[in-house]
């Protein structure tokens, strides 16, 4: 069976408003000549345009997918938030929450983009693909039930669980977030649930600033299967794997889910100019081959990755052809040509031990999860 991998060009249409960087175009704030948010198309497209360059694309089953229906934004967002979105993207686009322009018609491609994970968890847990990848855009972990954020404006991984759940009877899921931010909207839509664990590793204090802390852990029947681990600026591969093998490993182990689920951004790579830390993109592949083989011995190898953030548009697309080709066990290679540098700038054996330390202090949390 083939690896999987969900696309469609429209979703590199979604178009973001009048912005440098993060900040609105006005007063002081000069327009780009290459304008808008760093949530641009070209970070996706070029990760896209290098596997068929290097022919990673034709060991993949390439794929699109139906836009989500509204029957199933409806079991993750309130009826009050689709009709508004739908009508500002019926006239021209506009903005409903932080930093989450859309234009005309970004309703349906970020429905597209839920779809595009939808389809690739529908396909894996049918067994017709063995895993798959879905470059969904708009991405989707920060995104509230009623509030888009952080460039999200549907939450793509609950849509597509909840979809799985109401049609194939998809049962326990893990979903592990390992884009920089805290996955803060996975968070709120399960923390009162104990049929998908949420795990998050992110950049302490980044985004959102008033999310991802250790004590978050749930409630009521949810209480233990929301983990957070947030790591201070600087941390690098060792501590990446570090967290891997001592926390979330185990707790996968514990939880014994039906699917992983990653929320797979790419931000957390060392040039990522919004965060500050040093992952690299034998880090993605090492952390890729981890959470498969976890799949394998677990959930009969079911994992499907969604596309999170990543905004080198130089620097992603070697990180997400590793990944693909870890998920995929092809032997088509991109080497990364930024390998030795990013060695040479991984964290000194000073700070290294302190971010053991931060992990083992860490362990904890995983023993709030009660056994599967
Ligand atoms: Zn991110």
């Amino acid at each position: 069976m083939a690896t999987g991998f969900f696309w469609d060009e429209k979703c590199f249409w979604h178009s973001g408003g009048n912005y440098a960087f993060t900040l609105p175009v006005g007063g002081l704030v000069q327009p780009l000549a290459a304008g808008g948010l760093p949530e641009s198309p070209e970070t996706k497209r070029r990760l896209r345009t290098l596997m068929e360059v290097t022919g990673l694309t034709r060991d993949l089953d390439m794929r699109s997918a139906d836009m989500a229906t509204r029957e199933d934004l409806l079991r993750v967002h309130p009826e009050t938030y689709l009709d508004e979105f739908k009508r500002l993207s019926d006239t021209g686009g506009g903005e409903l929450g932080r930093r989450t322009p859309f234009g005309a018609g970004g309703y349906e491609i970020a429905a597209l983009s839920a779809g595009l994970a939808k389809e690739a968890v529908r396909a894996v847990h049918a067994g017709e693909l063995e895993n798959a990848y879905a470059l969904s855009r708009p991405p989707g972990h920060h995104c509230l039930p009623d509030f888009p954020n952080g460039f999200c404006l549907l939450a793509n991984i609950a849509i597509a669980i909840e979809a799985a759940k109401t049609d194939q009877g998809l049962g326990r899921v893990a979903v592990l977030d390992w884009d920089v931010h805290h996955g803060n909207g996975t968070e709120a839509i399960y923390y009162g649930r104990d049929d998908v664990l949420s795990i998050s590793i992110h950049q302490e204090g980044n985004y959102p600033l008033d999310s991802g802390f250790i004590e978050d852990r749930g409630r009521g029947a949810g209480l233990g299967y929301n983990m957070n681990i947030p790591l201070p600026a600087g941390a690098g591969h060792t501590a990446y794997l570090a967290v891997l093998d001592e926390i979330v490993l185990p707790a996968l182990e514990r939880y014994q889910p039906d699917m992983i689920i990653v929320a797979c951004g790419f931000d957390a790579s060392a040039i990522d100019p919004l965060a500050r830390m040093l992952a690299t993109a034998q880090t993605f592949r090492d952390m890729t081959l981890r959470i498969k083989d976890a799949a394998s011995r677990l959930c009969d190898g079911k994992l499907v990755l969604v596309h999170e953030g990543g905004y080198s548009e130089v620097y992603v697309p070697f990180c997400g052809h590793a990944t693909l080709e870890a998920l995929s066990g092809s032997t088509i290679t991109a080497p990364d040509p930024m390998a030795e540098p990013l060695k040479i700038r991984q964290p000194g054996p000073r700070f290294d031990a302190f971010l053991r330390e931060v992990i083992a202090d860490q362990a904890d949390i995983f023993d709030a999860l009660p056994e599967g």
